[in-house]
Order: C-alpha cells, then structure tokens, then sequence
C-alpha cells in the first residue's frame, strides 16, 4: 500500500470502484472514463507503480493477472469476438497512475496502429 496511490486507495475501499474481480492477489473493476463498450483495470493488490519495476519475485503474480483478466475477458463477454490488453507505462506510454494496471478493452472493433 503506498499512501499517496490511488489505485491503492480503491483496493482500501477509500476510494470506491464498481468491482468486476477480486481476490487475495488481484481487483479488476470499472474504468471511470470507459473508452469502449467494456474498459476493466485489472490490477496487483501489491504495489508496484510501473510495469518494468516486477522482479522474478513477482513471476507468479504477473501471470496470475493475465490469467484473471482473461477469466474477465469470458465473464463480460468479449472473448469471442478479441479484446485488447494494454499497460501504459511512463511518459511516452501515457501512464497516468502509477500502480501497476492492465487495461481491458473490448466490445467494439479496434484499429491498430494505436495514437
Ligand atoms: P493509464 O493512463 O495510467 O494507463 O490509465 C489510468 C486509467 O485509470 C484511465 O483509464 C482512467 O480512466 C482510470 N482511472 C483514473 N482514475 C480512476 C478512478 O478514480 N476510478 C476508476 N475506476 N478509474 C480511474
Ligand atoms: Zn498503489
């Protein structure tokens, strides 16, 4: 927990969320400003503000996060037809909380390259 994290705070129920998934690692739930018809962060309950600061000890957490998120992906519904994951990170990555968070974005089509 880092006291000035807001993610940290949502898993605190300080700040409230709609949760989707939640268990002793990982909380999946709502994005405040959706930018598709299902737009989930699914996040660490460990703190650890950017992607590339996971070390080996976090081996086993970073794969159960795509495992749930794939398990969010079923349970709304857009597994079938494809999603998209995405971790900013960092300026260049447009990274605006700095808790580690999975974005998952799906139930419309997407376009690649990304902006
Ligand atoms: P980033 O830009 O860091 O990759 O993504 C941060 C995401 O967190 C954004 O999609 C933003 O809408 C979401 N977000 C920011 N503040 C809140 C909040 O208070 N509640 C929820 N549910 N999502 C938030
Ligand atoms: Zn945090």
């Amino acid at each position: 927990m880092a006291d000035d994290c807001l993610f940290c705070k949502i898993i605190a129920g300080d700040i409230p969320s709609e949760e989707v998934y939640s268990d002793d690692d990982v909380y999946a739930f709502k994005d405040i400003n959706p930018t598709a018809p299902v737009h989930v962060q699914i996040i660490p309950k460990k703190h650890i503000a950017y992607i590339d600061d996971a070390t080996e000890e976090d081996t086993a957490l970073m794969g159960k996060l795509i495992l749930r998120a794939n398990d969010v992906a079923k349970q709304l519904g857009i597994a079938d037809d494809g999603f998209r994951y995405v971790i900013n990170t960092r300026g260049h990555g447009c990274q605006t909380v700095y808790h580690i968070h999975l974005h998952i974005i799906g139930g419309r089509q997407m376009s690649w390259p990304p902006g």
